[in-house]
């Protein structure tokens, strides 16, 4: 059993996909142990995506994850961190495979509806980020 760590992108919420989105999870193997809805601020957002500060995209990715309200959970299953990017498809809609989450739901490379953690490492990060131990109930 391996955990990682998702998030409802705000986009997504606002389109109404979060039914949609989790039924994907539920549906393919991928059990919810945690969830909350949140609307992060500038510097938390700063904050999770720490790994991008360099990038260009960074002060973008940043202002569109604390534009709204988004819905961080804590996915657990057999091979929880690629049973995940698996469903969530490539970053950029347009490149992402038929049927994944991203393909169907997001509204552009940036606007892409879901995050999901690439490594151990980072799940183990990025679920310590917006969960203690007691919010986990697997
Ligand atoms: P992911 O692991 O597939 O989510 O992609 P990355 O870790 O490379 O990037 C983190 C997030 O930054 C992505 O999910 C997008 O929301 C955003 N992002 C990535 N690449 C770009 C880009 O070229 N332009 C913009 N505006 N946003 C990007
Ligand atoms: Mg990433």
């Amino acid at each position: 059993m391996e955990r990682t760590l998702s998030i409802i992108k705000p986009d997504a919420v606002a389109n109404g996909h979060i039914g949609n989105i989790i039924k994907r999870f539920e549906s393919n193997g991928l059990k919810i142990v945690a969830m909350k809805m949140i609307f992060m601020t500038k510097n938390e957002a700063q904050g999770f995506y720490a790994v991008h500060k360099d990038r260009p995209f960074f002060d973008s990715l940043t202002d569109f994850m604390s534009s709204g309200p988004a819905i961080p959970m804590v996915l657990e299953g057999g091979n929880a961190i690629a049973k995940n990017r698996e469903l969530m498809g490539a970053t950029d809609p347009k490149e992402a495979a038929e049927g994944t989450i991203r393909r169907d739901f997001a509204v552009d490379k940036e606007k892409n509806a879901v995050h999901g953690s690439d490594s151990p490492e980072s799940a183990a990060f990025e679920i310590g980020y917006f969960f203690n131990s007691l919010e986990i109930l697997g």
